[in-house]
């Protein structure tokens, strides 16, 4: 075998060899996509009432008491469906904190929060300590994010909200680079289980209805711990929105604000129609 015929061979071996690897990450990159969409046709869904029907459509700019409904760590095939057609039936937009990698599961599901209307925020990569990275690696879990959020929107978000509301200073320094709100907190104020510690359907109406002040930004989640409750949990949701209505609420997004408000752990946003 001349040293010609040699290198030949060794071409066509890795030839061969990158081909193969092409075909089993192709495949499974496809089937992993294929099984996220099942995941999705198999959630939870929620049918609209009689009464969901007759609701007057958003924005609710009606004056009165208004609170914003946040949901964390999303989207997840077991509970952004049922969430979304909840706030469909029920005519109210909410405010949802993205992560980066299920986003990435999920496109289908971050392309169905931004059609139906509500607001789409970052809330990093893959929900890291922020006090434990390094300056770069914080820019990183921000902007990487945001980038496929606005890939898959068309919109690019402005709002940020730390994971475990913990920011950094590298965090609050990408946040000023990227022209981006940051950290959004929330309200909690009382002593009540939030949906990840998995109180149960009552529980979490009473959470709700408790936290509910004009221009609170109540903390929900529409994945990672909260997908380990009982799939009953999720029936909360309707009846809270129902509850806080007859008590005189209307339903609104976060925006940014120049304004800290110490509601909301000195976040700088509002909660506007
Ligand atoms: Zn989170």
């Amino acid at each position: 075998m001349s040293f010609d015929d040699r290198r030949r061979n060794v071409r066509s071996l890795l030839f061969f060899l990158v081909a193969l690897l092409g075909t089993v990450v192709l495949t499974f990159a496809g089937s992993f996509a294929a099984a996220a969409d099942r995941d999705v046709a198999q959630a939870p869904r929620y049918t609209p009432t009689a009464l969901d029907q007759q609701l007057p459509p958003a924005p609710d700019a009606r004056p009165g008491p208004r609170v914003a409904l946040t949901f964390d760590d999303g989207p997840s095939a077991q509970l952004t469906p049922y969430v979304l057609d909840v706030l469909a039936a029920k005519r109210v937009r909410a405010t949802f904190f993205l992560q980066g990698e299920n986003a990435e599961r999920y496109p289908d599901l971050v392309r169905r929060v931004q059609a139906e209307g509500h607001v789409v925020g970052n809330h990093a990569w893959q929900h890291a300590w922020f006090p434990d990275l390094s300056a770069e690696e914080a820019e990183s879990e921000i902007a990487r994010t945001n980038d496929l959020l606005t890939e898959l929107t068309g919109v690019r978000p402005t709002l940020f909200r730390y994971p475990f509301g913990q920011p950094s200073p590298g965090g609050d320094a990408a946040l000023a680079r990227l022209g981006m709100t940051g950290g959004v907190h929330w309200k909690w104020t009382s002593d009540k289980e939030g949906d990840f510690q998995c109180p149960g359907p009552d529980a979490m109406v009473d959470f709700v209805v408790t936290e509910a002040v004009d221009q609170a930004m109540l903390l929900l989640h529409d994945a990672n711990d909260a997908i380990s409750c009982s799939p009953d949990q999720l029936q909360y949701l309707p009846r809270a929105i129902d509850e806080l209505r007859a008590r005189g609420f209307t339903f609104g997004v976060v925006a940014p604000s120049p304004v800290p408000s110490a509601l909301n752990g000195g976040s700088l946003a509002a909660v506007v129609p």
